[in-house]
């Protein structure tokens, strides 16, 4: 033994304590089981310190100043002085709440917390070492183990991240004076979640996308109003181009870019954001001790039960590949420590939802037409007008749509795209549809507060039916 060692058992351990590790080793807790969570460096993971919390609360105070300015038609002039420096430190108040909620709700639970970096020795025994020269290491044994290591930014070839110049999404989240330009390369969620909240800050934002639009995989239509709206917003789109590489010119940096026919583009700007995606971290634990070898693209193979190629050993989250969503990771994490525990549980994932965070924000569950008719469904499809929502017109919010898919020959509700203000929190309730079998009569026929844009859910299923009352039916 190396001089600070100590050695402890536990019967799950859990590595990574995101929302998939934390999610697993709590609900470990509540099962009885003796659980270890070991995290490396914060408590919460990408989610609460640098992910879906904080860029959530820049989108919300950045929405908010925005919507001061611009309130003219609702008689209301006013100006919004922004203090960056002011709102990163309230985001990180929050992120200091949530965190030490976490802990807590680990302690309340039962589990113990050990805080360093885990590796794996063999199929029992992991070497925790604790951060800091001299801090010494231990070893922890283990029966059941659950990876949740999470994901780390891609990166992108020619753009070193250097915190100051060329940003990661974490940089960007902790920005202490506004750019007064900004050049996002990757138009995916976290890109164009960033380049809006910036833009109405009142950066000169240009997204550069290698691909022909941003946003893919979240439906042609949905993404062109959101498109759209960015560039009311002020937001340059340079689609079709692949950034090669940066320069410095002056106080900026020159981004050179490519199109697929060869021809050389570059654009200046202060700051630049590299938010190319994020691949999965599966190279942290030493995962080749317990025999486990990473799928081509990095991620760890599962079952529906969270089960890896290891006994013993589960995985979740992130580290699993897409989707790289933190719900999607807290539901894993229940489910390992369910597994674990020796009960019954399963994976689901017809009714994972996704959101994005942009300018009207975009919700989407389950299967689209097109998707339904490739499973053998005969797929009807009912719509709502956002434009036809009482609700959504005292928001000063009407553009979008809800789009519901149905079953037409039983009605059972198979998905939806929700595009307004909202639509994250709209989409449960189709989730819960999808989730509990329902019909597309128990949400036409299920009262709706008025008014609200909940409603708008209820209409479109009506006109899937061909009974909706403030839209045209099909
Ligand atoms: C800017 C941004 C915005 C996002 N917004 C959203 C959103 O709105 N909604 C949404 O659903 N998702 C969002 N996400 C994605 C979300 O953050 C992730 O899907 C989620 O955090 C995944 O959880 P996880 O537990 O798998 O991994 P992580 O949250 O990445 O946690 C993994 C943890 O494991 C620790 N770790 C790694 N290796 C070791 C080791 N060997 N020993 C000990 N600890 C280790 C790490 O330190 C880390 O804390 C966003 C991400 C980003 C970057």
């Amino acid at each position: 033994m190396v001089v600070g060692d100590i050695s402890t058992g536990t019967e799950l351990l859990v590595i990574g304590g995101g929302p998939g590790g934390y999610a697993a080793a709590i609900r470990a807790g509540q099962l009885g089981l003796d659980a270890t969570l070991v995290e490396a460096d914060a408590y919460g993971g990408t989610c609460l310190n640098e992910g879906c919390i904080p860029s959530k609360a820049l989108i919300h105070a950045s929405g908010l100043a925005h919507a001061v300015e611009h309130a003219e038609s609702m008689g209301i002039h006013a100006r919004a002085d922004v203090d960056l420096r002011g709102l990163v430190a309230w985001k990180d108040g929050i992120v200091d709440r949530l965190t030490g909620g976490v802990e807590r709700l680990c302690e309340a639970s039962g589990v113990n917390l050990i805080e360093g970096r885990a590796e794996f020795v063999d199929g029992n025994t992991a070497r925790v070492a604790h951060g800091g020269e001299g801090q010494g290491s231990e070893s922890v044994e283990f029966e059941r183990a659950v990876v949740a290591t999470g994901s780390r930014p891609v990166e992108l070839p020619g753009f070193e991240v250097d915190g100051e110049r060329i940003l990661d999404s974490s940089d960007a989240l902790s920005l202490e004076a506004l750019p007064e330009s900004l050049c996002v390369v990757g138009g995916g969620y976290i890109g164009m979640e960033l380049s809006t909240a910036f833009a109405k800050l009142g950066a000169d934002v240009t997204v550069v996308e290698a691909l022909d639009d941003v946003l893919p995989g979240y439906g042609d239509d949905a993404t062109a109003i959101v498109r759209d709206r960015a560039e009311e917003l002020g937001i340059e789109f340079r689609r079709g181009e692949a950034a090669q590489g940066w320069a410095e010119a002056g106080d900026d940096a020159r981004v050179t870019t490519e199109t697929g026919a060869g021809e050389t583009n570059s654009y200046t700007a202060e700051r630049v954001l590299v938010a190319v995606g994020r691949e999965p971290a599966a190279d942290t634990c030493n995962l080749e001790a317990v025999g486990i070898e990473p799928s081509e693209d990095g991620s760890i193979e599962t079952d529906d039960a969270t089960r890896t190629a290891a006994e013993g050993v589960h995985a979740v989250g992130d580290v699993t590949g897409e989707p790289m969503l933190a719900h999607a990771a807290y539901r894993e994490g229940r489910v390992a420590a369910e597994v674990a525990a020796g009960e019954p549980a399963r994976l689901d994932h017809r009714a994972i939802p996704a959101a994005v965070f942009t300018d009207p924000e975009i919700g989407t569950v389950g299967l689209d037409a097109e998707g339904a008719e490739a499973e053998g469904f005969d797929p009807v499809v009912g719509e709502m007008p956002m434009g036809s929502s009482g609700r959504a017109l005292t928001l000063g919010a009407e553009t979008g749509f809800v789009r519901i898919v149905a079953d037409a020959e039983t009605g059972f509700v198979l998905g939806a795209r929700i595009v307004g203000p909202d639509a994250s929190e709209l989409i449960a309730e189709v989730g819960l549809a999808i989730e509990m079998g329902a019909r597309l009569g128990d949400i036409a026929g299920t009262v709706h507060v008025h008014p609200t844009l909940s409603e708008a859910v209820a209409e479109a299923a009506a006109n899937a039916q061909g009974t909706a009352l403030h839209t045209p039916n099909r």
